[in-house]
């Protein structure tokens, strides 16, 4: 034990110092029993536990306990409760609603404690190396040393334990006797577990535990003895170990065994083998995350104990599989060769017979294929074959030792199971690593994968992610989940995507993580799809996340199946609390939201805007800084709103001037800009206007009720935050003009309201009222503006919208509508040169966008695409609705490495240099030709055709979305056309994909692919048929109907497009091909080196 470095020293330290807690925290349990339950004790007895555990802890939702923790509560003995069990109990049971202001107070604060305890214990448990730096050991021991003072330790008792003390046998007094009957207990007992009887020796170590005077490292002896004989004897009645892992009572040998090893444990808390025992009962109950925390301290105290890694990679092994839920993964559902053809059949369509045709040549020829298939048969079982491991793993070994990695893979993967050979994670690691020494690519058949290197090279991944056989290590694991992933694997894309999410191994990057989710769902990995929903409902695209569930649902995903109410409630929960406001808020919502979740209210409340909030403070800060008056008034308003958080943060209860101040900073935010004013959640909305209704009735009960400015910004903030009831607040605001008719915002408000009533007159009214006193205000003068249009009052409105230009900033939001909807009173006045003017108004709104902020685009406005429709300006499909804010913006250099659009361009590139190389060789062309699956068929009309994308298609399915049309630009052209045409092209939301057009008339081919499907060309496709290749199942889009592809006009065309980001006007040339340009040296290096343009450069 000498060994042991002093960073472990530390841990268990801190370990024993805050299993101390467990004295008072059960004082502090049996004290509330009381105050709750008019002075009623706690006596530990099964007859106290079992009522409380019916009474109390089934019927509140908040606490939830495992079994063992059901059956220990239940038990009644306070002692055997776990410190999770024990604060849980504390934390979240139910307060009588009798307690004065005073006990609730004494109790908040109590549960604070409890909760930072909580915290430090959870970093503790997750601590994987088990051992603590010195630096935050005395950080933590602070921490946790006030706390306990706090909970009524006493202080110099707490420093006694900082030495290393604990790791030396205590200081007792002995009883001689004893110690000798102990010791005789202890043969005889260990002789009857020897010899099969462990009833008599659990009799036998019970005797010898109780025994006064005996050492206590010998006591924890004997428990740690007595564990093992009782899980022994469970097995014995079991007849072997169970697969029942229920504990319905304490008469359960496991329990008492897990009750026995942490005392063991507890009486010697630096010794391994207590540790060792309760990881082997958590073990044997199937809670392997706990089991793997104690393996884990035990291997800490004993580095080289082989026994302790075993049964440390074993727990690993099973935990890892659970959490990713691989027994509900279909893929891993046994399947027997019929099955398999028959699931082929479905996605790909290819005949089961002629599979059955081909595996039975497959036989014929003799390759290792064959017994690799021959072990496939025996793994999971045939119409002629019996299940059997033992015959499965022979076939694999041979074709293994024939050096297939196929053999190799499957192999492995049994021995890591240990099925039909011995279990062994070492020998199973070996083998992954042989088999990911082979060569990806097929040794007979090239550009075929060769099977089972990119699983072995997954599974290596999960081996380092996990700690299964080698030591924990997320940079290797990242290392081979890429290699995996770049061989094709769809399992590991999922994993390296959760990689990237969590900034596990690998610096976070959630937009990397959203590609490899759906590189990983493209190659048909259901739990990717489930993922990608889950993280693309985090960023409220609620279109796209609805479609990847069901997609998930559709590929036999169970996990997402059984929580489709769930997802679909969240989804509704967040879009109904999300509608009410606005959607450019979203960003800033979601990331207060979650902060508020976790409970950790920082003090610099001015973090809780994140850096990709739409109203980004530093960002429009910058603008300001350059001068512009709207950001700056928005920066002054998001500072006094972000006050109001801060003051609302605020522990416990509030006081009177708080919330005075509160109303006060909140009024001036909704004076300077109500956008901006977004309640993260409903609760703390509500909460905000019950301190405003308490500030307007504390207003109210002073004699004759005078104006004051407590009392105004309590009118000001009571409407904003009452906007909906308009009606009501109409009324309201009424009284409020008259009693401050200086307040310009009790105006602004009254022609908003009056504006969605539609009662247009009172607007016009009051907009010239209250211009009186602010003939400037460019807020009452847009409505007027608007007023007047919906009057029909086309020259007065016009009149206005000119006077709201000449006062409103340049970036005023309102600044391009205001255009348009002149363009519109232009238009419609149908004067003379009338629309010459429209039109010119109409470029002046779109030059205007261009000086908006970036919290306002992409602008949206309804005047804007009615215009488009009356000009008819070139935009074929406009059925589509106008873009959210909601719509992710697809990061420019993100999409670019999308491993994706890597894919497709690597693959189309390659493609095209083989069918030229093979045609110089043979002289003949390629006859290869699958016949389509579907046909696509030809429109009657273009009318009520609806705009789809590519993000819509389900990339596993086989598909023709008729009555769609899909719009695109070339960005990879052809170098041939025989047999078919390929090319790449991209949709508006860059996302790319192969498309292959057959059927084109006969001698056109050079045409084609020289002038008209050239990079950068713009097209629509009618009818597009989503195909999954016939050899790869890769999605594709394939034209089989020449007449469904309208060509956009020339003009439309991306002259000079950038071969690697797709920009116009690219001024450099490769000097190699003379032939792709490039707008920056950045791009052409990219394009040489992830886009493999060096194959295809001396090729054209
Ligand atoms: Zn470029
Ligand atoms: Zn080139």
């Amino acid at each position: 034990m000498a060994n042991i470095s002093s960073d472990v020293r530390n841990y268990f330290k801190l370990e024993l110092l805050s299993t101390r807690s467990y004295g008072p925290l059960r004082q502090l349990f049996k004290n509330r029993y009381s105050q709750f339950n008019g002075g009623q004790i706690w006596n530990d007895t099964p007859t106290c536990g079992t009522t409380y555990l019916t009474n109390v802890i089934k019927k509140n939702k908040k606490i939830s306990l495992t079994k063992v923790q059901n059956v220990s509560v239940s038990n009644g003995d306070s002692n055997e409760w776990d410190l999770t069990t024990i604060t849980a109990l504390l934390i979240y049971g139910d307060r009588p609603k009798t307690l004065n202001a005073a006990e609730v107070q004494q109790l908040d604060e109590e549960n604070k404690l409890l909760e930072q305890l909580r915290e430090i214990r959870n970093k503790l448990v997750h601590h994987a190396s088990k051992s603590v730096a010195t630096v935050e050991f005395n950080q933590l021991w602070t921490d946790l040393a006030t706390i306990l003072v706090a909970l009524g330790d006493t202080d110099t008792e707490l420093d006694k334990l900082k030495d290393a003390s604990i790791f030396e046998a205590p200081t007792q007094v002995i009883n001689e006797d004893n110690v000798k009957e102990a010791s005789r207990l202890n043969t005889l007992a260990t002789q009857a577990h020897n010899d099969g009887k462990f009833f008599d020796a659990i009799a036998l170590f019970t005797k010898a535990t109780v025994l006064p005077g005996v050492l206590e490292h010998d006591r924890a002896i004997f428990y740690s003895k007595m564990s093992s004989s009782r899980l022994a004897l469970y097995e014995k009645q079991q007849k072997g170990a169970s697969s029942n892992f229920e504990i319905n009572d304490r008469e359960d040998q496991r329990y008492l065994a897990l009750r026995d090893a942490k005392q063991a444990r507890n009486l010697w808390l630096t010794w391994w083998k207590g540790h060792f025992r309760v990881g082997k009962v958590y073990a044997a109950i199937n809670e392997h995350d706990k089991a793997v925390n104690s393996f884990e301290r035990a291997l800490a105290l004993e580095p080289t104990k082989n026994e302790i890694q075993k049964e440390l990679d074993d727990s690993r092994h099973i935990f890892g599989r659970q959490m990713r839920y691989e027994y509900l993964d279909p893929q891993y559902s046994p399947k027997t060769v019929s099955e398999h053809f028959n699931a082929i059949h479905e996605t790909l369509g290819i005949d089961p017979e002629n599979l059955q045709t081909l595996h039975s040549l497959v036989d014929q020829l003799g390759l290792d294929v064959a017994d690799v298939l021959k072990g496939h048969k025996y793994e999971h079982g045939d119409i002629d074959i019996k299940q059997d491991y033992e015959q499965a793993a022979k076939y694999y070994a041979k074709a293994a030792r024939h050096g297939s990695a196929a053999g190799m893979y499957y192999l492995a993967r049994l021995t890591d199971l240990g099925l039909g050979v011995k279990k062994d994670h070492d020998m199973a690691h070996k083998l992954f690593e042989q088999a990911a020494e082979q060569s990806a690519e097929h040794p007979k058949f090239k550009d075929r994968p060769n099977v089972g290197v990119a699983d072995a090279e997954n599974a290596l991944g999960l081996h380092y992610a996990e700690g299964v056989g080698v030591h924990k290590h997320a940079a290797t694991a990242v290392y081979w989940y890429q290699r995996a992933v770049d061989h094709g694997n769809a399992e590991a894309a999922n994993s390296l995507a959760l990689m990237y999410q969590r900034g596990n191994g690998v610096e976070k990057n959630l937009d990397k993580a959203e590609q490899l989710f759906e590189l990983s769902a493209r190659r048909r990995d259901s739990n990717a799809m489930l993922n990608l929903a889950e993280l693309l409902l985090d960023k409220n695209d609620f279109e796209m996340a609805q479609r990847w569930f069901n997609r998930a649902c559709k590929s036999g995903n169970i996990l997402a199946q059984t929580n489709r109410t769930n997802f679909e409630k969240t989804l509704r929960d967040k879009k109904q609390l999300l509608d009410g406001s606005s959607p450019s808020a979203l960003p800033m919502i979601n990331t207060i939201k979650k902060t508020f979740d976790s409970l950790k209210l920082s003090t610099s409340i001015s973090e809780l805007s994140n850096k990709s909030s739409k109203y980004d403070y530093n960002a429009l800060s910058k603008y300001a800084n350059r001068g512009s008056i709207t950001a700056k008034r928005l920066c002054n308003a998001l500072e006094y709103f972000l006050s109001v958080l801060e003051i609302l943060t605020h522990p416990g209860t509030l006081t009177e001037q708080q919330e005075d101040s509160l109303v006060h900073e909140l009024s001036e935010c909704y004076r300077l800009e109500h956008i901006v004013a977004q309640f993260p959640i409903i609760e703390m909305q509500q909460n905000v206007g019950q301190i405003v209704d308490r500030a307007l009735r504390r207003c109210r009960e002073v004699p004759d009720y005078p104006a004051s400015q407590l009392d105004e910004d309590a009118r000001v903030c009571y409407g904003s935050l009452r906007m909906d009831s308009k009606e009501l607040i109409d009324q309201f605001l009424n009284s409020c003009r008259q009693k401050y008719p200086k307040s310009i915002y009790f105006f602004e408000m009254s022609t908003s309201i009056n504006g969605w009533l539609e009662k247009y007159d009172t607007v016009v009214y009051n907009a010239n009222a209250g211009l009186e006193l602010d003939p400037n205000n460019s807020n009452l003068l847009i409505d007027k503006a608007v007023a007047w249009r919906q009057l029909e009052h086309y020259s007065e409105a016009i009149e206005a919208y000119k006077t709201f230009l000449t006062v409103a900033p340049r970036d005023h939001r309102k600044v391009p509508d205001a255009y348009y909807s002149m363009a519109i009173c232009y238009l419609t006045l149908k004067r003379d040169d009338d629309l010459d003017v429209a039109k010119k108004m109409y470029e002046q709104g779109e030059e205007a966008e261009k000086l908006q902020l970036p919290c306002f685009l992409p602008y949206e406005s309804n005047g804007k695409n009615l215009l488009k429709l009356v000009f008819n300006i070139p935009n074929l499909i406009n059925t589509k609705a106008a873009p959210k804010a909601a719509t992710p913006v697809v990061d420019h250099k993100s999409r670019l490495t999308d491993p994706n659009r890597i894919e497709i361009i690597k693959r189309h590139r390659k493609w095209q240099v083989d069918i030229i190389e093979h045609r110089k060789k043979s002289q003949v062309s390629i006859p290869f030709y699958n016949k389509p699956r579907l046909q696509q068929q030809t429109a009657k009309s273009l009318v009520g055709l609806k705009a789809i994308s590519l993000r819509e298609m389900d990339p596993t399915k086989d598909h023709v979305y008729q009555g769609y049309v899909l719009s695109v630009t070339i960005i990879e052209e052809a170098y041939t056309w025989i047999p078919s045409i390929h090319i790449v092209i991209e949709d508006e939301h860059h996302q790319c994909e192969q498309m292959f057009i057959f059927n084109f008339p006969d001698g056109q081919g050079e045409h084609l692919t020289s002038k008209v499907y050239t990079n950068g060309a713009k097209m629509h496709i009618i009818n597009p048929y989503h195909r999954l290749g016939a050899n790869d199942a890769k999605p594709l889009i394939r034209v089989d109907d020449f007449s469904s592809i309208i060509m956009q006009n020339e003009s439309d065309r991306v002259i000079n497009m950038c071969r690697c980001c797709g920009e116009p006007n690219a001024v450099h040339v490769c000097s190699g091909c003379k032939k792709a340009r490039y707008c920056s040296k950045e791009c052409q290096t990219m394009d040489w080196k992830l886009y493999d343009h060096k194959i295809i450069c001396k090729k054209q």
